[in-house]
């Protein structure tokens, strides 16, 4: 069968690009969301490190406001009982103290012993009211910030606000191990800062980086975090989504190859089509009559011209067309081209016999028998020229449907022939039940019929048992003439085979026909004349005898 194939590596090809064009569309918006997503949560964490930050600010400020008010703003020991209370009262206030306008401590509550150190800048008179400055005291990388107010008399209260106020680690945990996170005051006072990556080491194009200021304070949080770590999230994602893609890919690849290995369903459309197009056509090889050199008939052995114009053997298609079904359609287009190309011929020749092959199937339905009324009825090959084939190399199955479709042919006059005979499995109770009208010996018997003793007496009970039902017997698949002298001996008349003529396309088959049956009325006027010649030269000597 003449099958085309799709390439199967093509195939493969497209169904991979067709599963991967989306992993990488799928891959570019993950990592998109991931960090579109990734600097949601920066912005968060610096808003919230600014906000806690703002707080403590405003909180402390307020606190130191109220003493001020408050008149409470000496280091004084009825003040210094105060300020222990509120240590107290607020947890983020570690200390509350006083210092000069250098910035040195003047007192400390709790007490601690007073250094020479300076912890605020020196008092400006034109600055804010309001001083924030940085101690060395540091906790879970946040710095103890002083806040201080100034007083009328050149003196400014403070308080120290606790680093853990700000020292928490907001965020989620796929940005927390990553992350560095800044949190300046003013210019560039560290107030806090947490994780491993400075703002100079790293990269800017592998970096995310978010800048939250305050609106209240000269205050800056800064969050960066890799790239690399925000696409984490979307990592498990990826993984599924190249699963899926994975999936899809394998999917394609076996629909392809679904698609591009369905011998069946290619051929089947390669197929319809050729029937469609005609390229089923009819070859006819002549069954001639080995004793009076006639022609009696043929049979119609179908062949599949491609339109490249390769004649195709039945043996490669016929099989398929039968599992198939495309037989029915065939073999009536076959009854139907032979009724056209070979009826005028038929018509002249009465005599004349064409075969048509059928198989089991065709006994199953009636529809055969309605098929070659409707091609027949009016054609000018008549029912009586008509042998239908049926073979008995495979059963039929339901062999009484089958008798009943055998009797209405040949109640139309149609006659039924069991092909390749003795081949089968039915035997000769078959044969019998079967009530055929003719039988074709299988070229297998005549093959041998010469040397094989066997072969010859096979063929030889065949030959009687057929006389005995009233049965035809046509030879097949001779060969040699020594064949033909074999089946003269043993009374078989009829033959075909390339030592005829081998199956030949309508046209040569007519002219085949017409010169074979031309010479034999030569013949047959050659030897009239002879015989009227000789009667006359007899009836000449019996005159002149008379005389
Ligand atoms: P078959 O009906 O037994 O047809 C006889 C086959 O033997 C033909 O083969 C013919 O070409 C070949 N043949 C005839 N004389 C000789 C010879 O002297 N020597 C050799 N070696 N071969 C010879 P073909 O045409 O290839 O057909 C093969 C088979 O295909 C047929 O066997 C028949 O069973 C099937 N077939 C052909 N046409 C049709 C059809 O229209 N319908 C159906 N159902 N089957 C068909
Ligand atoms: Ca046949
Ligand atoms: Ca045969």
């Amino acid at each position: 069968m003449p099958f085309r194939y799709f390439g199967f590596a093509k195939t493969v090809l497209v169904a991979l690009v067709l599963a991967t064009t989306p992993l990488f569309v799928i891959n570019i918006i993950l990592n998109q969301y991931a960090e579109s997503r990734a600097l949601d949560e920066m912005q968060s964490m610096g808003q919230v490190s600014v906000h806690r930050a703002e707080e403590a600010i405003t909180t402390t400020v307020s606190l130191l406001q109220r003493l001020d008010r408050d008149n409470v703003q000496t280091c004084a020991a009825e003040d210094r009982a105060i300020y222990e209370q509120l240590i107290i009262e607020y947890g983020m206030i570690d200390a509350i103290g006083l210092v000069d306008a250098s910035g040195q401590r003047m007192c400390i509550i709790p007490d601690r012993e007073l250094t020479a150190e300076v912890v605020l800048p020196p008092l400006r008179t034109d600055g804010p009211l309001v001083g924030i400055g940085m101690l060395e005291r540091k906790y879970l990388g946040a710095r103890a910030a002083v806040v201080s107010w100034d007083l009328k008399n050149e003196t400014r209260l403070f308080a120290e606000v606790t680093p853990s106020v700000i020292a928490m680690d907001p965020g989620p945990e796929y940005l927390r191990s990553y992350r560095r996170t800044e949190l300046r005051l003013g210019d560039n006072l560290l107030w806090y800062s947490i994780g491993g990556y400075t703002s100079e080491e790293s990269n800017p194009s592998n970096m995310l980086s978010v800048d939250v200021p305050s609106e209240l304070y000269p205050l800056i949080a800064m969050v960066q975090a890799p790239v690399s770590a925000a696409i984490q999230v979307v990592q498990q994602l990826k993984v599924i989504a190249a699963a899926a893609c994975a999936g899809i890919a394998l999917l394609f690849v076996a629909i392809g190859v679904w698609y591009s290995w369905r011998p069946e369903s290619e051929a089947n459309d390669e197929f319809v089509a050729a029937i469609r197009n005609g390229e089923f056509i009819p070859y006819y090889q002549p069954v001639m009559d080995i004793e009076t050199k006639r022609v009696r008939g043929c049979e119609v052995l179908m062949r599949w011209r491609r339109p490249n114009g390769v004649i195709v053997s039945p043996g490669q298609f016929m099989a398929y067309a039968e599992a198939n079904g495309h037989i029915f359609d065939m073999t009536r287009h076959m009854m139907r081209v032979s009724s056209e190309e070979v009826g005028k011929l038929y018509g002249e020749n009465p005599d004349f016999k064409l075969s048509i092959n059928l198989f089991a199937g065709h006994f199953l339905d009636r529809e055969i028998v309605a098929d070659i009324k409707s091609i027949f009825e009016n054609s000018e090959i008549s029912y009586q020229q008509i042998v239908v084939e049926v073979t008995e190399r495979y059963p039929l199955e339901d062999m009484d449907l089958a008798r009943k479709i055998m009797a209405e042919m040949q109640a139309l006059g149609v006659r039924v022939a069991l092909d390749d005979v003795g081949t089968g499995h039915g035997g000769m109770a078959y044969l019998q039940k079967l009530g055929v009208d003719i039988i074709k010996i299988d070229k297998m018997f005549i093959d041998s019929i010469s040397s094989d003793d066997n072969s010859t007496t096979i063929v030889d009970s065949m030959v009687e048992l057929a006389d005995n039902l009233g049965m035809g017997i046509i030879a097949e698949g001779v060969e040699e003439e020594e064949q033909i002298d074999r089946l003269m001996e043993l009374g078989v008349t009829a033959a075909q085979g390339y030592y005829f003529a081998q199956p030949m396309p309508a046209k040569e088959f007519i002219e085949f026909a017409e010169r074979i049956e031309d010479e034999a009325r030569e013949r047959a006027r050659i030897a009239a004349e002879a015989a009227a010649a000789e009667q006359a030269a007899a009836e000449a000597a019996m005159s002149e005898a008379a005389a």
